[in-house]
């Protein structure tokens, strides 16, 4: 028995929890017995009064509960939570193992069992992400568990997304224990390596999930005269260089991440008069190539995330048709397109009748020749549909 506190849920509302989703709504909570703290430990009943599960109690946030296990005899106190996060960054050894490669996601929130939680690796730096009341609840226990592995020389912390707020969580950010490690560490990625600024770089700092999907890159045969659209810090730039492209033009609306850009291109030694930069917006650089008939043979599209839910897919795939019809329309014959959708909101299928639409309206005859999805470091809770969000495909022109 524990003495957690008591949550009761509406008549006909534990159809999610027995469906192993492990978010509980506020509106679904029908009464609450006992004053449980922001990110303590609550059991989570049906209103006939059967148990259902054990989570994470956030009073501020919308979604009430995160449901730590569905098991009533396993208890959650700091082994639980050292135990889950040992078995998820065991999972990852193969990545760990691979010289190519020392940055990639070690935990990953909701599809690794531990919602809330993530956790990036970066060399011998672990980034770490407390997104919600339960993990910064175990905060302690948490660090802890990621600064004893062999290798690991420093934890930083970036619990300063958005998300936080809608938690009422204050933002924080720094390294918990010394103050004179590094904020900006070179990590390699299938041999190239580039510069990650841990401070001020978006997410924990490098976009992993797109990995495997710049390796494509590295692998294409004669990319051309190249366009990566949203560069960021020159991932598709530095791979597209890599494949031996003639040209590579990168746009992106930030001026700094354009400056570490050109720095991850000097880095890996690669031709300077090849690249040319442009602080912009996508949007409008697209018209206006358009408008000067400037044309590619490779154009890659890695948007920022249009829609967050299926609510917002509308307005997202007006945004998506835009840039897509844009991208085709400056394609030379037998061109390829990459084109991505991290919005969870936007379903594989739909994007790809977004793209469709695009090269209709654009007059092109087009074929998919490879679907792209998340890699298996950033894994899809099979009961969390909204947790496979990042799809692409590569697309190249019929003649
Ligand atoms: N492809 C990158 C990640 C892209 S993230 C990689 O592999 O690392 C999306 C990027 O789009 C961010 O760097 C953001 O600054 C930029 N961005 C957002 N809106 C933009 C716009 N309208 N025009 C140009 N860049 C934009």
């Amino acid at each position: 028995m524990t003495n957690n506190a008591h949550i009761f849920l509406r008549k006909g509302r534990e159809k999610s929890v027995l469906r192993l989703h492990p978010w509980v709504f506020s509106g679904s909570i029908e009464r609450v017995d006992g004053t449980p703290g922001s990110g303590e430990t609550v059991d989570v009943l049906a209103s006939d009064g059967t148990w259902l599960a054990r989570g994470a109690y956030a009073p501020e946030s919308r979604i009430a509960v995160r449901i730590w296990t569905w098991k009533k005899d396993i208890l959650v106190d700091a082994d639980f939570i050292k135990e889950r996060m040992r078995a998820s960054i065991q999972r990852r050894s193969s990545l760990k193992d691979d010289d190519d490669t020392t940055a990639y996601r070690e935990i990953f929130a909701e599809s690794d069992g531990i919602p809330g939680l993530i956790v990036d690796r970066y060399g011998s730096i672990r980034v770490v992400q407390l997104l919600s009341p339960g993990p910064e609840h175990w905060r302690e226990a948490i660090l802890e568990e990621l600064a004893q592995d062999e290798g690991i020389e420093a934890v930083y912390e970036r619990s300063d997304a958005d998300a936080r707020k809608r938690e009422g969580l204050a933002p924080r950010r720094g390294y918990p224990w010394g103050d004179d490690q590094p904020l900006q560490v070179t990590i390699i990625e299938h041999g190239l390596s580039y510069l990650v600024d841990l401070q001020h770089g978006h997410k924990t700092g490098f976009y992993l999930d797109q990995r495997e999907h710049r390796k494509r890159v590295q692998g294409l045969d004669k990319p051309g005269d190249v366009l990566n659209c949203f560069s960021y810090t020159g991932g598709f730039t530095c791979a597209a260089l890599s494949a031996g492209a003639d040209s590579v033009l990168s746009i992106d609306s930030s001026a700094d991440v354009i400056d570490l850009a050109r720095q991850n291109v000097a880095l890996n030694g690669f031709p300077e008069d090849r690249c040319s930069y442009l602080v912009g917006d996508v949007f409008q650089e697209l018209r206006r190539f358009r408008d000067s008939r400037q044309t590619f043979d490779t154009i890659i599209l890695d948007p920022p995330r249009f829609a967050a839910t299926a609510a917002q897919a509308k307005r997202a795939s007006r945004g998506y048709k835009d840039i897509n019809l844009l991208a085709l329309k400056l394609l030379r014959p037998s061109g390829t397109l990459l084109t991505f959708s991290c919005s969870g909101g936007i379903s594989s299928e739909l994007f790809q009748k977004i793209v469709a639409g695009a090269a209709l309206d654009a007059g092109v005859q087009a074929q998919i020749v490879e679907w792209l999805a998340q890699p298996p470091d950033h894994p899809v809770n099979l009961h969390v549909p909204e947790s496979r969000y990042l799809k692409g495909f590569i697309i190249r022109l019929s003649t």
